[in-house]
């Protein structure tokens, strides 16, 4: 009796070998095998007579061997298995290549099935490499119907899954759905039981659709649970009121250089009311990129300092919180408040520091994630803002809430990731919500073109030309060091050949992750002061840096990009009035893939992150969704199968049991569920 402890090794035909194998994909037990899921499905669902059969079709055929032989083909030095194959209505034509062994397993008078594509040889229809089994019980498992693909090792084929899922499949006879039955009902789920059935053995496409909906709802309720159990832990805890300082933030405001955005006042407001509460701010402050998400951390960090506390801004990377300090220096320098700048390796103040220790003494500390990850203590911390916030994990977020005893800091985080409604509930359910859905008045759409070799003359001589107006560009590329074979470019490479070839009247720097801080912010501030004309960078400009002068943003070997890191490289650019220009230089001159052909045409049409994070979705698409399953899911995939309704009432579900319930005492199986998936996701 095959028991979830089972060892893959007791399975019938599982060798020491292929156990191995299954050792490498993490499945150990019987149990193991049977929650591994499929990643995408052959349909073999088309089952045909031989007599039915067109050119072009899929299908699956069933019949006997009437002969099977080697052949060696003359030319190509190939081996060739012939066979035919004969039912009720016909005979059917099959070859395989260099599978000469299979006439040791197939033997004529075999009943087969057989599955692949019908192509046309000469007038006469044929089946070419099928995939095949011999008939020996009433099961087929790998030629019929919907069959399941796994990710696999090199050395485990797909046959030998089936085979060993097949065997443990009767298991799932014997799991417990860990939710409770009146939610299933409520929500549209099916029981785990069913789920695992019809997503290793589908009768039709539906039950796919069906299963991987209740597969995938376990990640979603246990996010649930989990946001809405630190939900309530923020409730019992007390945060230090910050009075709205109307008087101060006013004559900011009048300071500046430009008007507030209509959507800037409307988030500012929203945060500043947290603010003055006693319950802890949990927010997420979302704005496209270049919207000025900056402006509205600086008057909340303004009104945090005027009212004698601390507030603390961290970036994902040093770049990035060099900048802020430098930018917040600049906005802030008139009203005394001090700055501090602290990183793993650096630090740096605004301020004389009189022996007097910089976390005690700063009325704004700003830093990168060392800021959490260490465990230094800011002792009047009443606001922590995380810039960027798709960087950090769940629990990064937790870190920082928890630095405080009893009273903690209100927190906010930002973001230009744009998210679909219905995603942003399923991930971040914690959270309240401010959204920056305006650009500041006058801003042009980048003109967006791609750029083959061809023209790449041209556009320096037009680069060349902006720069000469007193613009600057950046030119981003994939790789730091030496490029490959395949010709995609690096940057310090790319920034040798612009230098001394193409541009050697201008200035070109280079910036990359692997140079040191000093150098890093080196270059930075010769960029800023227009020293540089020319930036020659990695991603490491991905995100937050802001050169309103800079116009130009070359991207190569743009096919190596995801559509949102394409997006974010763009918004370097189009940060003032001045008109401003995206060239993408693919590596190759043509681009074979559709999708990133498309991908790049979307950029070239649509500028507003949350149509392009659609059409991302789309691109990548429900291909490898069960595969995403697997471990947990991807946070894009969620609205593929989760309508917003659906979401909510997960997370009312699971607010109704975390009020209830809180230690879980009447839900022992969730507790058990919801302590794993916190065990297997904490190093996230
Ligand atoms: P992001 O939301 O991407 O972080 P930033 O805060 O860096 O954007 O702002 C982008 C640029 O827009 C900055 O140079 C900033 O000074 C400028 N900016 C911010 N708010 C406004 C506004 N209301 N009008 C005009 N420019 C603005
Ligand atoms: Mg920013």
């Amino acid at each position: 009796m095959i028991a979830f402890n089972t060892p893959i090794s007791g399975l019938t035909r599982v060798g020491e070998k292929t156990a191995a194998q299954f050792k490498k994909l993490g499945l150990n037990t019987a149990g193991d095998l049977l929650f591994y899921l499929p990643f995408r499905y052959d349909d073999f669902s088309t089952g045909l007579q031989i007599a039915e059969l067109k050119a072009g079709q899929t299908a699956n055929v069933i019949g006997t061997i009437d002969l099977i032989q080697n052949k060696r083909s003359a030319r190509r030095k190939m081996q060739i298995t012939e066979a035919l194959i004969r039912d009720d209505s016909g005979y059917l034509k099959v070859i395989w290549f260099n599978q000469a062994f299979l006439t040791r397993t197939l033997k004529e008078g075999d009943e087969i099935s057989l599955a692949g594509r019908i192509t046309d040889d000469y007038g006469q229809l044929q089946m070419v490499s099928p995939n095949y089994e011999k008939i020996t019980s009433a099961d087929i498992l790998h030629t019929k119907g919907l069959v399941p693909n796994y990710h696999s090792t090199e050395a485990l084929s797909q046959k030998q899954i089936r085979s060993c899922l097949k065997q443990v499949l009767p298991l799932a006879e014997k799991v417990e759905d860990w939710l409770p039955e009146n939610l299933r009902r409520n929500l549209n789920l099916i029981d785990l039981k069913k789920a695992l059935y019809k997503i290793h053995s589908p009768k039709e496409s539906e039950d796919i659709t069906k299963a991987a909906r209740r597969l995938a709802f376990t990640e979603l309720f246990l996010r649930q649970l989990k946001s809405q159990s630190i939900k309530r832990e923020l409730q019992n805890l007390k945060a230090t009121p910050i009075t709205f300082n109307e008087e101060l933030t006013r004559s900011f405001v009048a300071g500046l250089a430009f008007p507030l955005t209509g959507a800037q006042k409307k988030s500012t407001w929203e945060i500043l009311k947290d603010l003055g509460k006693k319950m802890p701010m949990s927010r997420l402050l979302e704005g496209d990129v270049g919207s000025g998400k900056t402006m509205v951390a600086i008057i909340a960090l303004l009104n945090v300092a005027a009212a004698g506390r601390q507030g603390a801004l961290m970036a994902p990377t040093e770049i990035l919180a060099e900048q802020h300090f430098k930018t917040l220096s600049h906005y802030l320098y008139k009203y005394d408040i001090k700055i501090g700048l602290i990183t793993s390796k650096h630090q740096e103040v605004n301020f004389e520091l009189n022996n007097k220790l910089l976390l005690t003494s700063a009325d704004i500390l700003i830093g990168t994630h060392a800021l959490i990850q260490s465990k230094i203590i800011i002792p009047r911390l009443s606001l922590a803002i995380v810039d960027e916030q798709h960087r950090f994990g769940v629990n990064q977020r937790h870190t920082i809430i928890k630095t405080g005893d009893d009273v903690v800091p209100h927190f906010l985080s930002m973001t230009a990731t744009p998210i679909p409604r219905s995603m942003a509930l399923a991930i971040y359910g914690d959270l309240d919500f401010s959204i920056i859905d305006e650009m500041p008045k006058g801003r042009l759409p980048i003109t967006t073109s791609l750029i083959n070799n061809k023209n790449r003359a041209e556009t320096y001589k037009f680069i060349h030309k902006e720069i000469k107006n007193g613009r600057q560009a950046y030119v981003v590329c994939p790789l730091i060091d030496e490029s490959d074979k395949l010709g995609v470019k690096s940057a310090k490479q790319e920034f040798e050949k612009l230098q001394n070839e193409i541009f050697p009247d201008l200035k070109v720097g280079l910036l990359h992750g692997k140079m040191k801080i000093k150098e890093k912010e080196q270059v930075m501030a010769d960029f800023v002061k227009n020293d540089i004309q020319i930036l020659v960078a990695t991603s490491v400009i991905e995100v937050g840096i802001d050169v309103p002068n800079a116009t130009i943003m070359v991207i190569e070997g743009a096919e190596r990009f995801g559509l949102s890191q394409l997006h974010q490289f763009r918004g370097r650019v189009g940060r003032s009035h001045l008109a401003s220009y995206c060239y993408l230089i693919p590596t190759l001159e043509n681009i074979s893939n559709p999708k990133t052909l498309e991908r790049l045409e979307a950029l070239i049409k649509y500028h507003d992150g949350l149509t392009l994070a659609k059409i991302d979705l789309k691109l990548r698409g429900a291909g490898d969704l069960y595969g995403t399953l697997q471990s947990g899911f991807d946070e894009s995939q969620i609205s593929a199968l989760f309508d917003f309704e659906t979401i909510k009432k997960a997370r009312d579900e699971a607010a109704k049991i975390i009020e209830t319930d809180p230690d879980f005492k009447k839900h022992p199986a969730i507790k058990l569920k919801l302590g794993e998936w916190e065990k297997k996701t904490h190093l996230e």
